[in-house]
């Protein structure tokens, strides 16, 4: 059995039919923005693999402090011990950070760093005595991760585990907010997509321990991109309910949208923030949940005392060291001005995608560039075409979109948008 056949037999792959599993790609080797195949075929990885590959893949001021930090100390436990690499990049995220959000807690994965928020919030409201704030608001079309409390706030009507529909705890939904990012603000709730939050707040306000979202940019549920003023109408109905406010950075973070944060665009912060993918800039699974200290301090003086959550591999060195030498290149500051070039290159690149038959829509923010077709469109397409385009895409839904290293060049860049244009008009 040749590599390719035994994993088609005996491995499961995300979101892929084990009974049709299609093409699939040999990867050797992963350096800045290409990936090579066994047989030598080179291809740009325009996905950043999911958000993550911020400086590129292999970047060598990440492997090295990753390397060294293997030959010093792979792992320990993290109750009752700390180390160095921990500290340090807790010390980077609340520089980074809107002042307030300063309590870090390290875990392996973006929906754990979920769970761990959800848990937060409801044990915050319990040791308050507010024992009935127990459920969660979130938009519809929204994507928190595959563990089960994240899934039970995505959309369970039109999102990806709505299968699962039976087996989940009921949320509080509301419509996405209608406006746009860029376009004109609407101050009446009718219009801007407040009233139906201001409603579900004074009505079930009681019973909701949060609003959970992602600022700005709702990925794997649509590619959309909504009003940062939403957000801060958003923020003070929370407020004025004692309903705290969690948002979902995991994909947005770390310089995506053009700015460090998509709150940022909002110019707030939340109760509860959650990290992950671009936080190790792709190296190694890793994820934080950042609370302000006013929800660890309440945590932290109630009955229970401790926060009842502790994963094994928690604030693992390696990752921290991975974690701490991204931050470090994110502040040298370069990546402002890469987004920026990446955002004007993609808008006039995917431009004449418009007027393609079947194109529903054409937008970019930051280093986040979205063809909206009419149609679901056939991932394996794109996954066929990569060795001739040397694009590596993964269309889902109806969108055919690229996120790309930072790094990447203008060359690079020109042939990703082509590779989404033909593809486009391929499937159209
Ligand atoms: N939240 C958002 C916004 C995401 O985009 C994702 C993953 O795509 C997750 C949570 C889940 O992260 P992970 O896949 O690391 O569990």
């Amino acid at each position: 059995m040749t590599p390719l056949e035994f994993d088609a037999r005996h491995l499961w792959h995300p979101y892929t039919n084990v009974a049709k599993p299609g093409p699939m790609h040999l990867i050797t080797e992963a350096e800045g923005v290409w990936l090579t195949r066994d047989d030598g075929v080179r291809m740009i990885d325009a996905m950043s693999s999911w958000w993550c590959a911020i400086h590129g893949h292999r970047h060598p001021a990440i492997t090295s402090a990753m390397a060294e930090q293997l030959g010093r100390m792979p792992h320990v436990m993290f109750g009752g011990l700390t180390h160095t690499p921990a500290i340090e990049l807790g010390r980077k995220l609340v520089a980074m950070l809107p002042e307030g959000l300063d309590r870090t807690f390290y875990c392996d994965s973006g929906s754990v760093s979920v769970e761990v928020a959800l848990k937060m919030a409801v044990q915050y409201h319990k040791a308050r005595g507010r024992d009935g704030k127990v459920g969660f608001a979130t938009i519809r079309g929204g994507y928190h991760g595959d563990t089960w409390k994240a899934m039970s706030v995505c959309d369970p009507v039109n999102g990806m585990h709505g299968l699962f529909r039976g087996a989940l705890s009921i949320q509080h939904f509301v419509p996405r907010p209608p406006v746009a990012f860029g376009a004109p603000w609407p101050e009446d709730p009718a219009q801007n997509g407040l009233a139906p939050l201001a409603q579900l707040l004074a009505e079930q306000g009681e019973a909701i321990a949060a609003l959970i979202l992602e600022p700005v940019v709702q990925g794997a549920g649509g590619m959309y991109f909504y009003h940062p003023e939403w957000l801060r109408g958003a923020r003070a109905l929370c407020e004025a309910h004692d309903v705290l406010v969690i948002f979902d950075e995991i994909a947005t973070g770390f310089g995506r949208t053009g700015e460090m944060f998509a709150m940022d665009h909002a110019g707030i912060a939340p109760d509860i923030l959650c990290l992950g993918k671009a936080l190790t800039g792709g190296h190694i699974s890793f994820a934080a949940t950042v609370a302000t200290a006013e929800v660890a301090r309440t945590i932290g003086e109630s009955a229970a005392g401790v926060f009842m959550h502790g994963p094994t591999y928690m604030a693992n060195p390696l990752a921290c060291a991975a974690g701490c030498a991204s931050l470090g290149l994110l502040e040298t500051g370069a990546w402002r001005a890469q987004v920026a070039a990446i955002a004007q290159q993609m808008q006039a690149e995917l431009a004449p995608a418009r007027d393609l038959p079947g194109v529903a829509d054409v937008r970019v923010l930051g280093a986040i560039g979205v063809i909206e077709m009419t149609a679901p469109v056939d991932p394996t397409i794109a996954h066929r075409l990569a060795p001739q385009t040397g694009v590596w895409l993964r269309p889902f839904a109806r969108n055919i979109y690229a996120m790309p290293p930072f790094t990447i060049t203008p060359q690079e860049l020109s042939r990703v948008t082509s590779a989404m244009v033909a593809l486009a008009g391929g499937v159209a």
